[in-house]
């Protein structure tokens, strides 16, 4: 996906500061102060923007031209205005620009900040829209496109439900409430019993037709309510609202069952998928093994190229082993420099092939750090039956490393 921005502004101060701000979070910036310079720019490549943001004032285009120029060449586009009324703004909604930021606010940059990642990140967000009307639903996927969402239509509740399972990344549900075959309550109340409010936001648009429709979703588990007719700035803060508080709780369930520094689940996550795991692998009779798998002299790394470096190993180590993730059930960092695996449905002889081929490639794996070329080797112990409970599995796992680790390092012992 493109990281590419395009600032049409001709104050440098405001334009260095967003160009500089802007680098900060990752993007790439084109400054243009001009009509002219602009055309310059989109010209020669207009698909390589993600996103525009634009000055309605500039030397050459004193009455907004920049902004019909910018969307006749499909780039979605944020405006910075001075000159703020409500026909600005009514032009501005009608043009089909993203967002509108008066300039003259002290936070103005701060928002524009927060809009582009939003938009950033909206872009691998699913919305879904339910609602039998084709009209209502192009109407609220144009909004939903403006902001860069990936939308996703069903035209009932039975469908909608259908679409949940095709696309399990679904994040945010807007639905109509009189649709044939299954309503807007009861698909509200479907999804409910599977997905709560902290996995799936579900919105419910309707038009205002005094039957206490907003509190009938509300009860039924909806997230919230938006009456038509609505203003579009409030569609859009509904809907963002909904989807950052979704976020925000994710990014928190994921930071307690991931490592930091390598991303992988972590000790916690281990234990906690890890004895589900063996509970169903004891009750089928089904071939189960944990793995531990640790790295050799790791110390020496660190003393000999600094700890900073050796960061970058266990970066780089951690990275090569999600690669392994179709044959592996769990991959955490256990311990510094210490993961645990556990794998189910492999024979002895399918998991001593796999260790050894994992072995060999760590070992012939290079890390480049700019100059420096690192390399590494790993002890892997292995346990390869079930025993009477996954902390035993852990501790034979963990005396066949040390027993690698004797044996001279750089090699796989099996139980
Ligand atoms: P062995 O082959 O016996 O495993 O030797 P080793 O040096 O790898 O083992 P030891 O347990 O003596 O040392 C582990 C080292 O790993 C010491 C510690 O500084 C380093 N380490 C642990 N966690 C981290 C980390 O997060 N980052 C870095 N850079 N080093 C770490
Ligand atoms: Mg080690
Ligand atoms: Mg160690």
């Amino acid at each position: 996906m493109s990281n590419k921005l395009l600032v049409v502004e001709d104050t440098r101060m405001f334009s260095r500061i967003l160009k500089s701000r802007l680098e900060k979070n990752g993007y790439n910036v084109t400054l243009a102060d001009s009509l002219a310079k602009a055309k310059e720019q989109v010209e020669f490549d207009p698909g390589r923007f993600f996103l525009a943001i634009l000055d309605l004032n500039l030397p050459d285009a004193p009455g907004g031209e920049i902004v019909d120029y910018i969307l006749e060449n499909n780039i979605p586009s944020i405006v910075f205005t001075s000159q703020f009324s409500d026909d600005t703004r009514e032009l501005m909604i009608h043009k089909r620009v993203v967002d509108y930021v008066a300039k003259d606010d002290p936070s103005s940059i701060d928002y524009v900040i927060t809009l582009v990642s939003r938009l950033d990140m909206n872009r691998n967000t699913q919305v879904l829209v339910v609602d039998d009307s084709a009209t209502a639903r192009t109407m609220t996927r144009n909004l939903l496109q403006l902001q860069q969402y990936q939308v996703i239509e069903a035209v009932n509740g039975v469908q909608a439900l259908e679409m949940l399972k095709q696309y399990p990344d679904i994040r945010i549900v807007l639905t109509d409430y009189m649709m044939p075959q299954m309503d807007g309550f009861e698909l509200t109340k479907t999804i409910r019993q599977k997905y709560s409010r902290n996995e799936i936001a579900v919105i419910g648009i309707s038009a205002h037709d005094g039957n206490n429709l907003s509190a009938k979703f509300m009860k039924n588990g909806a997230s919230d309510f938006i009456t038509k007719p609505f203003l579009v700035e409030e569609f859009n803060c509904r809907v963002n609202q909904n989807v950052e508080l979704i976020s925000h709780i994710h990014a928190l369930q994921e930071a307690v069952i991931r490592d930091f520094l390598t991303g992988l689940h972590n000790r916690r996550y281990f234990f906690d998928l890890g004895e589900k795991l063996f509970g169903a692998a004891v009750r089928e009779r089904a071939p189960l093994a944990v793995a531990m798998l640790d790295i050799d002299h790791f110390k020496r790394i660190n003393d000999t190229y600094g700890h900073e470096l050796g960061d970058v190993t266990l970066k780089h180590l951690a990275a090569l082993l999600q690669k392994f993730y179709r044959d592996v059930e769990i991959i955490a960092r256990t311990g510094g420099e210490e993961f645990c695996l556990l794998l189910t449905g492999m024979s002895r002889l399918a998991l001593i092939s796999f260790f050894e081929h994992l072995r060999k490639q760590i070992e012939s794996m290079t890390i480049d750090t700019g100059g420096t070329c690192i390399s590494i080797t790993v002890s892997i112990g292995v346990c390869c039956e079930l025993q009477e409970s996954l902390d035993a599995m852990v501790a034979k796992a963990d005396e066949h490393l040390y027993k690698a680790k004797g044996d001279g390092r750089n090699r796989v012992s099996l139980s």
